[in-house]
């Protein structure tokens, strides 16, 4: 068996060191017989260490100012930028995206960075008047302590970047519990991090299973959490950090519709369309999983939307031909597979599928479906490239269709008019409406988050200006001076 050696391990105060969990094994889901990498899991103890550490660094790297702060956030980015090709190669190989899109993400993470480093300098809180002639009252504002911060793997630098450079430039000290499938990017991170002039204990990575997240939000001395993942996982978390009172950010599922009215631009919606729902092998919380068309004028659209998804080009993420890399596993595999099964048992047809490669990797063909909206892939999220055709009469009834799931991350509209332009970003439920765009891909100093079982509904923002306020208590401060001596 093959093994590429990229090196894996956890990071505790200052060290790399090995957990005492169960030995690990990551495959190139474009070829599962290449071992990535190994290593041994985290457990308990090593999240004792790391807590322990993190307390320990938190009065330190507060005092440092968040001047100096940002200096060493800058100097990460540099370094991401210096190492991109070697952190997106490891990202392809674990992962399965097209090298060009690890590119982008690295490329991302990087901007990440710089634009936290950037904001240092921002005001850092609002005088208010006072009824005291002699008193000033001025907010300021106080990391939180440690912050929890547990990421997917779909986008394994970008996610955790959009956490852990507004967590320590506010001046907390981070303990990340990283996906399991993508130990090589988290390891990368750390170890630019630490290059950067990242002090010891001020970061600190644990590669471990779920399990060991659940222990990271129940710790009594975690103050925050910052979690993105899955609707059911999210849900855990709430309970347990909620029910201790600890401050608590999430961005979870989604299940996204794109709605094309019949006066669309029918190269931009389906170009559009195919990129969001297959693109990244339909492993993205924005991807658009259901297709409603309005009305009737479509024939040109549908024509083009089958041609575009059976002509996507499937293959290894190291192949400059693919368009669409494999799936992060078996099990996610069998499960888009039996999520299409279920579709065509509940009545929907395949109007396209993209062929599969010769090749043992874990690849799920892309698939256009149609049938009714009692369809359970119509309500619950497949993490894959499958998208489904809908139908609806009116714009009031599409938005209606598109409201319809638990889900409100992101929706998307393909119209020329501005005035229904307009009705859908008021009232789709989605956090994020694109109008004549994917309903993917966001800028990062806009604020980015769902609405209902999509989020949580306290701060939301993550990764825009408004950061700060999530990962630090605000204070309020009455000053008022001394009489003077007579
Ligand atoms: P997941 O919920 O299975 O896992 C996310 C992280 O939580 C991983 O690090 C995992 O190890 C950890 N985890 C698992 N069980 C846990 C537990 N009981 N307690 C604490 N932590 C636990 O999600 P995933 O499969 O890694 O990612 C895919 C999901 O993430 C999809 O639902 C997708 O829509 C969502 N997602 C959302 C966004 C967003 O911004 N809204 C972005 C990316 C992905």
């Amino acid at each position: 068996m093959p093994v590429i050696t990229t090196p894996a391990s956890s990071f505790i105060d200052g060290s790399w060191v090995e957990g005492t969990g169960e030995t690990t094994s990551r495959v190139n889901p474009a070829a599962p017989d290449e071992v990535v990498t190994t290593y041994r899991q985290a457990g308990p103890q090593e999240l004792n260490q790391a807590i322990n550490a993190a307390s320990a660094a938190s009065r330190a790297w507060d005092r440092l100012g968040v001047v100096a702060r940002g200096r060493i956030l800058s100097t990460a980015a540099a370094l991401i930028r210096d190492r991109a090709d070697e952190i997106a190669r490891v990202m392809t190989a674990e992962h399965g995206k097209p090298l060009a899109e690890s590119r982008l993400e690295v490329d991302a993470s990087a901007d990440t960075f710089d634009y936290h480093a950037g904001s240092a300098r921002n005001p850092v809180g609002t005088e208010y008047p006072s009824s005291h002639p002699e008193e000033r009252i001025l907010t300021v504002r106080r990391p939180l302590g440690i912050v929890g911060v547990i990421t997917p793997w779909n986008f394994p630098l970008q996610i955790p970047a959009w956490k852990i450079a507004p967590a320590l430039l506010q001046g907390n000290t981070v303990v990340w519990k990283s996906a399991s499938h993508t130990p090589g990017v988290s390891t990368l991170l750390m170890d630019v991090l630490a290059t950067a002039g990242v002090p010891a204990g001020v970061a600190n990575l644990l590669l471990g299973p779920g399990s060991l997240g659940s222990e990271l939000v129940s710790h009594p001395a975690v103050a925050g959490v910052t979690f993105t993942g899955s609707v059911p996982v999210g849900h855990h978390i709430r309970g347990i950090v909620c029910g201790r009172g600890a401050k608590l950010q999430m961005e979870l599922g989604g299940h996204n519709a794109s709605i094309v009215l019949p006066d669309a631009d029918v190269d931009l919606a389906a170009s559009s369309i195919v990129n969001a729902a297959m693109g990244s092998t339909g492993q993205k919380c924005t991807a658009t999983r259901r297709v409603i068309l309005v009305g009737d004028g479509h024939d040109a659209f549908l024509d083009q939307l089958r041609d575009r998804v059976a002509a996507l080009t499937l293959g290894p993420g190291t192949d400059p031909a693919t368009q669409i890399g494999p799936i992060i596993s078996a099990s996610a595999r069998d499960e888009v597979d039996a999520a299409i099964d279920q579709a065509v048992h509940e009545g929907g047809q395949v109007l396209a599928q993209a062929t599969l490669p010769a090749s043992d990797g874990y690849f799920v063909a892309p698939t256009l479906l149609t049938g009714p909206t009692s369809m359970t892939i119509c309500r619950e999220e497949v993490f894959g490239p499958v998208a489904t055709v809908l139908h609806a009469d009116t714009v009031d009834e599409a938005i209606e269709l598109a409201n319809a799931t638990e889900f409100g991350l992101t929706a998307a509209v393909f119209t020329s008019d501005e005035r229904t332009a307009r009705r859908c970003v008021t009232d789709l439920d989605a956090g994020i409406v694109k109008v004549n765009a994917p309903s993917t891909g966001s800028e990062l100093h806009a604020p980015f988050g769902g609405m209902k079982n999509s989020t949580f509904s306290g701060p939301r923002e993550q990764n825009s200006a408004a950061a700060a306020a999530f990962f630090t208590h605000e204070k309020t401060a009455y000053l008022r001076l001394a009489p003077e001596e007579a």
